[in-house]
């Protein structure tokens, strides 16, 4: 098996919202943080607005249709912290690494996420109920 490096930083912390109109506010009025950018991703059927926090960021997600995966997580248990996402390098070898060793994974490939970065989602039931996404930027 070839050696992979460890997972770099924090990217960002991924937050389930109704809205990202209603959500914003908070954000950039009383957290005083700096929005990034908003953009669809087609992929996950959600809006996701940006926020700039040191090195890492928030991502605020808004789903766009009922069969968007943030519209199930709302449903099922509201609004609040939906992922954490990591950043990698090599991320189909570090994919296929956890396969080989029996981590669960949601998307055995990566598919294109914000700001165009491989992202691919690890299943919460091999990490204790957290949702982990792994994100490279080309
Ligand atoms: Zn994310």
């Amino acid at each position: 098996m070839e050696k992979v490096d460890r997972p770099k930083k924090i990217e960002h912390i991924g937050i389930a919202v109704k809205s990202i109109n209603d959500s914003l506010p908070f954000y950039t009025n009383h957290l005083m943080l700096k929005l990034l950018g908003i953009e669809e991703v087609s992929s996950q059927k959600v809006r996701v607005a940006f926020l700039k926090i040191g090195d890492a960021k928030l991502e605020l997600l808004e789903p766009l249709s009922e069969d968007s995966p943030i519209s199930q997580f709302i449903k099922k248990r509201g609004e609040g912290i939906h992922h954490i996402a990591l950043a990698v390098d090599n991320i189909e070898l570090r994919l296929n690494e956890l396969k080989e060793n029996g981590v669960k994974l949601i998307h055995e490939s990566p598919v294109k996420g914000a700001a165009n970065a491989d992202v691919a989602f690890l299943h919460p039931k091999s990490a204790s109920g957290v949702l982990y996404e792994y994100c490279e930027k080309k």
